[in-house]
């Protein structure tokens, strides 16, 4: 029985006064009378249809009182069947000392966890600013806990049980109910059935092959079955991120950081060859400042977080923090650049950008503060800023295409999409082949004069002597979003395909063959040989790890490196020694195949090329059968759900491209419940791409599919993200 002086060394160690006591109270309304309002959780407790003689696996949520936590949604989300309350017997089985459903309480749960539990939390939880009603040792007592509080504490259960038994882990995540609802409106039954088997499925190549308990680690999702539920998953299990206590923002760990940093030195040397120098800014805005500019700053102003306090002290004028730096910077070209010889200025920094969004976050495509380059340029004629604009653009698709295996349209934005008080914006487009949705990957833009006319940048003009001339301008960036374009488009069902230009491991050594019969000799051999291996690979430029971990079997280890997406594991065992040889398994295909040791430094170098080059193409082929050329308005809407990018005769005209993305939106919501939040279904212009004629020629006199105007040029529209 969970002691109240138990509860009590519990909520001291959260820092914590004790525990309010009051009268029982059953449901929300009797506890408000209690202790007054404030925001009041709910806990409650599920079980899922299973064999009688099965383990119960029942989930435990956490949620805000009025946030509508779905039975059916959440088995859905965990792949489980037939949800149903908990008995009373398996409510005091996971809490003991709980009576009835009224005292459910995470103060209650033993520590360590049970492997078998599902712990659900809601995001709007942890994301709350306000302290949280939850009940102490039953419905007779409430304390008062933050989102991030109560997350923690959980997590701390669950740690203790890591420290107990290495493998099973009750699995805690922490969940957006109201996105998750959307989904299973959404969701036709027969996905859902599909992606079930394909589980199953998975599970049993994992059982076939390896130690049972590597299917704990894996990941709980196939990625056609539940999209947004595999992305976090295979996020977290791959160690790429860790969620934070400020919701929309997240933490970049190692794994993914590193891709990041190889971005920035390859981006870094290219920029450094076209004359470009790096500086830093501050993150402060002065509203004077940041509302100089009227379009950019109604571009913007939506999601400008703005820090309104020091200590307890208003502040006398609010300060914004940039959601990008044009008129941060700007100000001081005006004072830096005197004559025509300090021109060009090309200027670029690496640094964070915060946009308020309160659209549903997503780790790398959506956050509130993320990680960017952002490049400020200042030429004197239109010629010079034009050729510029291209050729950042051109590295931007380097990026996605050398870097990242990922192929990309380039192309201009239309007027409705370009950059908030630009001329122009250049872009490079992707696709998402699991959603069928497009995805802006980096943008080149062209200011033209307008943010110089606005901050007085000029410069006595050398052509026409005695005129003063207004400098052209871009500005370019490319963010860690495409991290995030990286892992959808290449990760699979067993976690992160990682491309081997960027991952921060290329190549695991993994000891094999160690049986109980090996003498400490031949085991001493075979981890020298790994260490050897590594040392070579490691010689030759090629980032390569030996996996010696004590305590964890080959099965486990190859597992693990599966999810963090590995491009190339090496197995080294007796006999692969004996002939000189390793075996290499690749991760992308997982073909298999011996190398020979002795010059693994040289064939290393052409695998990871290949590897690159059959993700690239993979994902070419993808994108390529998707692009999808029409022209009659009926195709839209049938095209677009069968996860195609429209490629239309478009006029041109912000109009017609409002009605294209309202119409197409309307249509393809007919009969489903619309939710605000989630990404339009409507299409929208994603680029006119550079290259025309691979779509071939527009015939003069070629209709605009949205208004019968005359088109000008095929344009790819669609979904997007
Ligand atoms: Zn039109």
């Amino acid at each position: 029985m969970a002691a109240v002086e138990d509860i009590r060394k519990r909520l001291e160690g959260l820092g914590l006064e004790g525990v309010k006591e009051h009268n029982e109270v059953k449901g929300g309304e009797e506890w408000r009378k209690e202790v007054g309002e404030g925001v009041f959780s709910k806990t409650l407790l599920f079980k899922p249809k299973t064999a009688k003689t099965a383990v119960p696996t029942p989930v435990l949520v956490i949620a805000k009182d009025d946030t509508e936590t779905s039975a059916a949604a959440i088995g859905k989300l965990l792949n489980l069947k037939e949800l149903r309350v908990a008995s009373e017997d398996l409510m005091k089985e996971v809490m003991p000392g709980v009576q009835s459903k009224d005292d459910l309480s995470i103060l209650l749960l033993p520590a360590p966890l049970a492997p078998t539990l599902h712990v659900l939390i809601d995001e709007a939880l942890v994301s709350s600013s306000a302290p949280i009603a939850i009940h102490g040792s039953s419905s007779a007592s409430t304390v008062f806990l933050a989102g991030a509080q109560i997350k923690s504490f959980l997590e701390s259960l669950q740690d203790a049980q890591t420290n107990a038994a290495e493998g099973a882990v009750a699995q805690i995540r922490v969940v957006d109910f109201t996105a998750m609802k959307k989904d299973e409106v959404a969701e036709k039954p027969a996905g859902a059935a599909a992606s079930k088997e394909a589980k199953e499925a998975a599970a049993q190549k994992k059982k076939d092959g390896k130690k049972e308990d590597a299917y704990e680690m894996a990941v709980a999702y196939t990625k056609e079955g539940d999209f947004p539920g595999w992305y976090s998953d295979v996020l977290i299990k791959g160690d790429m991120l860790d969620y934070y206590d400020v919701s929309g923002c997240y933490i970049l760990k190692p794994w993914s950081y590193s891709v990041w940093q190889a971005i920035q030195n390859w981006f870094d040397s290219e920029i450094k060859k076209l004359g470009v120098d790096d500086c830093y800014f501050p993150m402060f805005v002065s509203s004077a400042r940041l509302e100089r500019e009227k379009d950019h700053i109604e571009g913007f102003a939506p999601e400008v977080a703005w820090v309104t306090k020091a200590g307890s002290k208003d502040l006398d004028e609010p300060i914004a923090i940039r959601p990008t730096s044009e008129t941060v910077m700007y100000p001081y070209y005006a004072k830096w650049i005197r004559s025509h010889r300090d021109l060009p200025l090309k200027l670029n920094q690496w640094n964070s950008v915060v946009r308020w969004e309160f659209k549903n976050p997503q780790p790398f495509l959506r956050t509130r503060e993320f990680l960017w380059q952002e490049g400020h340029t200042a030429f004197l004629t239109e010629e010079e800023a034009g050729k510029e604009v291209r050729q950042i653009l051109d590295l931007y698709r380097r990026v996605y295409e050398d870097l990242l295996a990922v192929p990309v349209i380039p192309g201009v934005k239309s007027e409705k999409e370009k950059f908030a008080g630009g001329y122009y914006t250049t872009t490079v487009e992707g696709y998402i082949p699991t959603t069928g949705r497009g995805i802006q990957g980096a943008t080149s833009h062209c200011l033209g004069q307008n943010f110089s006319k606005m901050f007085d940048i000029t410069v006595e003009d050398p052509r026409n002597p005695g005129q003063k001339a207004h400098v052209w301008q871009n500005s370019w960036g490319l963010s860690t979003r495409s991290i995030g374009v990286m892992v959808m488009i290449h990760g699979d069902d067993q976690g992160l395909v990682m491309p081997p230009r960027v991952a921060h491991v290329q190549v695991v050594v993994v000891p094999v063959g160690l049986t109980a019969k090996l003498s400490e000799e031949e085991r001493k051999q075979i981890y020298d040989t790994c260490d050897k291996v590594a040392a070579d690979l490691n010689g030759a430029g090629i980032r390569t790890k030996a996996d010696l971990r004590e305590g964890y079997t080959p099965g486990w280890k190859f597992n693990d490196w599966e999810l963090r997406g590995v491009p190339v594991r090496l197995e080294v065992g007796p006999r692969d020694i004996a002939a000189g040889e390793v075996k290499a398994i690749r991760r992308h295909n997982n073909a298999k195949s011996q190398m020979a040791m002795a010059d693994l430094a040289q064939s290393m170098p052409k695998v990871l090329d290949e590897i690159h080059d059959a993700m690239f193409a993979k994902a070419k082929t993808a994108f390529d059968d998707h692009l999808y050329k029409i022209d009659k308005w009926e195709q839209v809407v049938p095209a677009l759900d069968s996860k195609n990018v429209l490629i239309l005769p478009w006029c041109e005209a912000e109009d017609c491209e409002d009605d294209i993305k309202d119409r197409s939106a309307k249509q393809a919501t007919e009969g489903q419940v619309v939710d605000e939040k989630a990404p339009s279904a409507g299409a929208k212009s994603l680029c006119i791409p550079f290259d025309q004629d691979r779509f071939g020629k527009l015939e003069p006199g070629t209709k605009c599919i949205g208004c019968g105007a005359d088109a000008k040029r095929w344009t790819m529209f669609g979904r997007s993200y």
